[in-house]
């Protein structure tokens, strides 16, 4: 039976609830089923803060739920969802899915393939990750529904599984990248017992599809917490040998400081509401392997900026096989990469050409980056800011200053 709590009891500010999530909830209470706001935009609520998305839980059915509004998609052949649309505004509907585990089919090392069989709510509740995210809240009523004792481990900043550990990292190796995301991004505790086998089941992380492993990366890293969860990972153990990338951004000593500026730019980047790229983000994170790989073809007698390619192709093809990256992300980062020598040709007509690059901006960022760092001289970073910002004769000035 689950806690409920009313609105002196939970305090959420209803003016952070969307419009279009009562709406939802709404209309499928109309048409006489339960529904609910549910996860993480309820533990978003309950901490004051604007959930960035919101899902809905409701006992309809995928097709049930399609016929009650006009722009809605059944997504997803096995794990069927339903989106609904309202202008830009997306919302996710999931039908309150069964207890799995023990029926489910599993991989030899006890992951869960499928999960797929519809269930009651507190069956529904039973299978979310954390006590945290498995609380309900209908708009209407204004009460949240909490299974697990969710709300006191709001109250304590406790990030706790629910269910056995061992049990649900097995299920999903995931739980535990997830775990320390939430950690490092809400500022709680990891309970003991949750983190506790995390060290000696990191390894799972390996046999879990690398595009899911990649997807689960790429929220970590632009969660405007990337650096407190790189730091996490590596005090969980959850670094070494898990992550080709992570082994590389961890343990690389010469690209530890430009690492380090990089995700502390992105974090602020989040903060401040601005655009991140993964293209970006993933050419600042592997940007001392190519220079290390540059190095060593230039020694063995190639021209630069073939040797840079080279080395671009070799970085790229290690991580895209192991990492799924997919092949925008690859050419966004190439583009960054090969821009670079073209910044210290800073005679003629080059700069100008460069300026008209589609990706100058990230290239010049990227620059900047490396000046801060210390790779080069800020001198050339401080050029191209004045070049930037210079008009017709101020550009023809810096130019012959150069030449
Ligand atoms: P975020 O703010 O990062 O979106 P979230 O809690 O909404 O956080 P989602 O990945 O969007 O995270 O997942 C939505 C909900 O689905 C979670 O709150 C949780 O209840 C459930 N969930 C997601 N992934 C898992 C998982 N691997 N195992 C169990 N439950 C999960
Ligand atoms: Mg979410």
């Amino acid at each position: 039976e689950p806690q409920v709590l009313n609105q002196q009891q939970h305090g959420i500010d209803p003016q952070l609830l969307s419009a279009n999530a009562v709406r939802v909830t709404h209309t499928l209470q109309d048409a006489g089923f339960k529904a609910f706001v549910v996860g993480g935009a309820v533990r978003d609520l309950l901490l004051g803060v604007k959930p960035k998305d919101f899902d809905i839980a409701t006992n309809a059915t995928p097709e049930q739920v399609k016929r009650l509004f006009r722009r809605a998609f059944i997504i997803g052949k096995r794990f069927q969802i339903v989106h609904v649309m309202f202008g830009q505004d997306l919302l996710e509907v999931t039908t309150f899915r069964g207890a799995s585990s023990d029926g489910a089919p599993k991989d030899e090392h006890g992951r869960v393939l499928r999960d797929n069989t519809f269930g009651l709510q507190h069956e529904d509740a039973v299978r979310r990750d954390f006590t945290i995210n498995a609380m309900y809240y209908d708009p209407a009523s204004q009460t949240v529904l909490d299974y697990h004792g969710g709300i006191a481990d709001i109250r304590n900043k406790t990030l706790r599984i629910i269910g056995a550990p061992e049990a649900r990292y097995r299920e999903d190796p995931i739980r535990m990248l997830r775990a320390v995301r939430f950690a490092a991004k809400l500022g709680f505790d990891i309970d003991p017992s949750t983190s506790a086998p995390v060290a000696v089941m990191a390894p799972l992380v390996n046999n879990v599809p690398a595009a899911r492993v990649f997807d689960e990366m790429l929220k970590l890293l632009m969660s405007g917490h990337a650096l407190a969860c790189l730091q996490q990972l590596r005090k969980q153990g959850l670094h070494h040998g898990l992550l080709p990338l992570l082994d590389v951004v961890l343990e690389q000593p010469l690209g530890a400081r430009f690492v380090t500026l990089a995700l502390d730019n992105t974090d602020q980047r989040i903060k401040l509401g601005k655009p991140v790229s993964p293209g970006f983000l993933f050419a600042s994170l592997l940007w001392h392997q190519v220079l290390e790989k540059w190095t060593a073809y230039r020694a063995a007698g190639e021209y630069p900026i073939p040797a840079l390619h080279l080395a671009a192709d070799d970085v790229l093809n290690t991580q895209t096989e192991k990492l799924a990256l997919q092949r925008k992300i690859g050419s966004d980062m190439r583009d960054i990469w090969a821009m670079q020598p073209r910044f210290e040709r800073r005679t003629g007509k080059t700069p100008y050409k460069l300026l008209e690059h589609t990706r100058f901006r990230a290239g010049y960022d990227f620059l900047l980056l490396r000046c801060a760092s210390g790779e080069i001289d800020s001198a050339i970073g401080e050029w191209w800011t004045e070049f930037i910002e210079g008009d017709g004769p101020g550009r023809e000035q810096l130019l012959a200053q150069k030449s």
